[in-house]
């Protein structure tokens, strides 16, 4: 019993981690993150048998991506022991009292950012390496060069080796995240994502217009230049012209420490960059010295981290909207509180069963919650403040936009507007076309199409391709200028060359994400092939089920969508073809298998690789798959394939046959 939790909670916390670490897309916040973690943490202290040296417990967060080079640090970079309330930092002090006699300490700001080591040689900036793993991390030194803050040169012709934390300013995350909306693109979940998102690019053109900022907190091996404590290395840092965090405190008890986490708390919402915490250090290196390094984390520091930030308020109505799909989100309108230092009046309520769990009413109190995440999140209802006459929310059965009755299918929580001409329908169809992912229209999106919507010159998807018939009517609206009319015009023009699998994507057909639409793409070649197919075809397609090929079949029956597909014909729209830009080679349609990490190429790198060639890329490995492509730790995909005697190739075969 015990055991399953622990393997369930090793194995959820990997792939939380992962998607924090290596996608920079958290789906959780980091303090139910944490919950798991210390849930794991404790079981495994209660049950020393279960002691596992490979559970996520005893690693360090980062995994090194093959994108950059790898570089071994020198001095490993640690992760930190967390402390919750005062009594987890009075335990932490009890410890460095019994250890080393003495309760000194420098108390410095978390920053919620990407852990880096940066090194100097003879005055010269040389290299920037992320944490990675602790012990190897990525150079991603043509991406660090570009803060503007952190010197290149310094005065003296030192040799150094520093630590600190880039970050992302909360008004630079503010802009990037508004242009991405625009541009259709996801946002950020928060600044450190966004932080770690832009340091790992492979070029550094983009994290030059991101704006990053960063603190410096540690020198390493601070005795060659004579320095005995924390708090002289921080003022020697400064010293030499690096940025350190001016909130850094001098504590001779456990009492001073929680004072000033107090004070912090109060106006740490005001800050420009985000903190998720505070750390505690011993001052003098030589009691750090003493007290030395668990296998993850020092002895001689810990992180306090903040609470989620909580708040009471009342839900004055709550509302519908419309998707692009027809799907209906109701969204609760909040009586406007302040949480983490911004506004908060509305939060997202999923689904109507989402509601009736929770069983939040109109005119309700409720407590929500805003951890770093964009949306913040109702925890419950307080039903204690009820009025007697208060009633259970009843999801209205028409769509807020044209009134039609909403559909809903028993065995789904969400309701639909099956209205192919609601206008809410309408707008974010064509938005989602105009996406950066599907036909990459930049300057259309949800907001210019409402717009463009309201003065009835954007009514159907085909629409698009006509503005250029209406530069006038354009020119009179507001934010539409000549330059930005000539950008979007040209914008359109292009998209018409556009990929043949974008399209796919753009038409929005339920179920068939960027993905299947690839896949669709390079296994029909025209739409007019694909329009023409049978369910019982497009289930022997790799990767495509029945719920996708039966949402083609549907979405190619209804005679508008065959008419749409003809108007776009009409306009020249050219992307109706597969276009032959692939290389024929061995790979050429063969159904392959990537499984492993690749040292030379991502991941992605190596779908665009296959795709080049022509090849049908699949994620799971059958007796129709041709080859698998096996790169560094390569599991149950490559077991099954030798089972299977599917033909395996490691990188450099790969290689090799795409370069002949
Ligand atoms: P950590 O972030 O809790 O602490 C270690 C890090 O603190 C250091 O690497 C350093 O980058 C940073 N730091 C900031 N200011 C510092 C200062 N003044 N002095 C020293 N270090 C400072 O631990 P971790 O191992 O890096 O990662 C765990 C974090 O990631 C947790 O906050 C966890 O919630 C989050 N996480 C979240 C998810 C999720 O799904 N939401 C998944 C994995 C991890």
């Amino acid at each position: 019993m015990v055991l399953d939790r622990i393997n369930e909670l090793r194995q959820q916390l990997e792939q939380l981690s992962y998607e924090y670490h290596v996608l920079d897309k958290p789906t959780i916040s980091d303090e139910s993150y944490d919950l798991l973690l210390h849930e794991l943490i404790q079981l495994e202290k209660a049950h020393p048998e279960y002691y596992d040296p490979n559970s996520i417990s005893q690693k360090i967060g980062g995994i090194v991506s093959s994108k950059f080079k790898k570089v071994k640090h020198e001095v490993p970079l640690y992760s930190l022991s967390n402390a919750f309330n005062l009594a987890d930092l009075e335990a932490f002090d009890a410890r460095v009292q019994h250890e080393v006699g003495v309760s000194d300490y420098v108390l410095e700001l978390k920053i919620d950012g990407l852990a880096m080591a940066i090194d100097y040689v003879d005055g010269l900036f040389t290299q920037a390496v992320t944490r990675g793993d602790g012990q190897e991390g990525e150079d991603v030194t043509q991406n660090v060069k570009t803060i503007k803050s952190l010197p290149l040169k310094l005065k003296d012709e030192l040799t150094l080796s520093l630590r600190g934390e880039i970050f992302m300013p909360k008004k630079a995350f503010e802009k990037l995240n508004q242009e991405n909306r625009e541009k259709g693109i996801a946002e950020f979940a928060n600044c450190r994502n966004a932080a770690a998102g832009s340091v790992r690019q492979l070029d550094s053109s983009i994290a030059s217009k991101r704006s990053l900022d960063a603190f410096w907190y540690t020198l390493v091996n601070p005795k060659a230049y004579g320095i005995q404590t924390q708090w002289e290395a921080l003022q020697q840092m400064k010293a030499w012209g690096f940025k350190t965090n001016r909130f850094v405190y001098h504590c001779e008890s456990i009492d001073a420490v929680w004072n000033q986490i107090e004070k912090i708390a109060q106006i740490k919402s005001s800050f420009d960059f985000d903190i998720d915490g505070m750390v505690l250090k011993v001052n003098d290196f030589n009691k750090q010295q003493q007290l030395g390094y668990t296998i993850k984390v020092p002895k001689f520091a810990i992180a306090y981290k903040f609470p989620a930030e909580l708040a009471q308020t009342t839900v004055l109505d709550i509302h519908l909207t419309v998707g692009r799909t027809g799907r209906i989100t109701p969204n609760a309108r909040l009586s406007p509180v302040i949480i983490s230092g911004t506004t908060v009046s509305a939060a997202s309520l999923h689904n109507e069963d989402y509601i009736k769990q929770k069983d939040i009413r109109v005119n309700d109190r409720v407590l929500i919650q805003k951890a770093g995440e964009i949306i913040p999140e109702i925890v419950k209802s307080l039903p204690e403040y009820r009025d007697s006459d208060s009633k259970e929310y009843v999801m209205d059965r028409h769509c807020p936009m044209c009134h039609s009755e909403l559909y809903r299918d028993e065995l789904e929580a969400d309701t639909y507007c099956l209205n192919k001409e609601c206008p809410a329908v309408i707008v974010e169809s064509i938005a989602h076309f105009a996406s950066r992912k599907a036909m990459n229209i930049d300057g259309l999106g949800i907001a210019r199409v409402t717009q463009l919507h309201d003065a009835n010159l954007l009514n159907r998807v085909e629409d698009i391709y006509f503005l250029k018939d209406h530069v006038e009517e354009l020119l009179t609206l507001e934010k539409f200028g000549q330059k930005s009319v000539e950008k979007l015009l040209n914008a359109i023009e292009a998209s018409k060359k556009n990929d043949f699998g974008a399209l796919l994507f753009g038409l929005g057909i339920r179920h068939i994400g960027e993905k299947a639409a690839d896949t669709l793409a390079s296994s029909y070649k025209s739409i007019d092939k694909l329009m023409e197919t049978t369910f019982e075809t497009l289930i022997t397609t790799e990767d495509i089920g029945a719920i996708s090929a039966q949402s083609v079949i549907d979405y190619f029956a209804v005679n508008e969508n065959r008419e749409l597909i003809k108007r776009l014909k009409e306009v020249g729209v050219k992307t109706m073809t597969q276009q032959s830009k692939t290389i024929q080679s061995v790979l050429t349609n063969k159904t392959v298998v990537l499984t492993g990490t690749l040292q030379t190429m991502t991941r992605d790198e190596a779908m665009e690789l296959l795709k080049k060639h022509d090849a049908k890329i699949s994620s799971s490995v059958s007796k129709k798959t041709d080859i698998v492509i096996a790169g560094d730790n390569a599991g149950s995909k490559l077991k099954k394939a030798v089972e299977l005697g599917v033909q395996v190739w490691d990188e450099a075969r790969l290689i090799k046959e795409v370069s002949q």
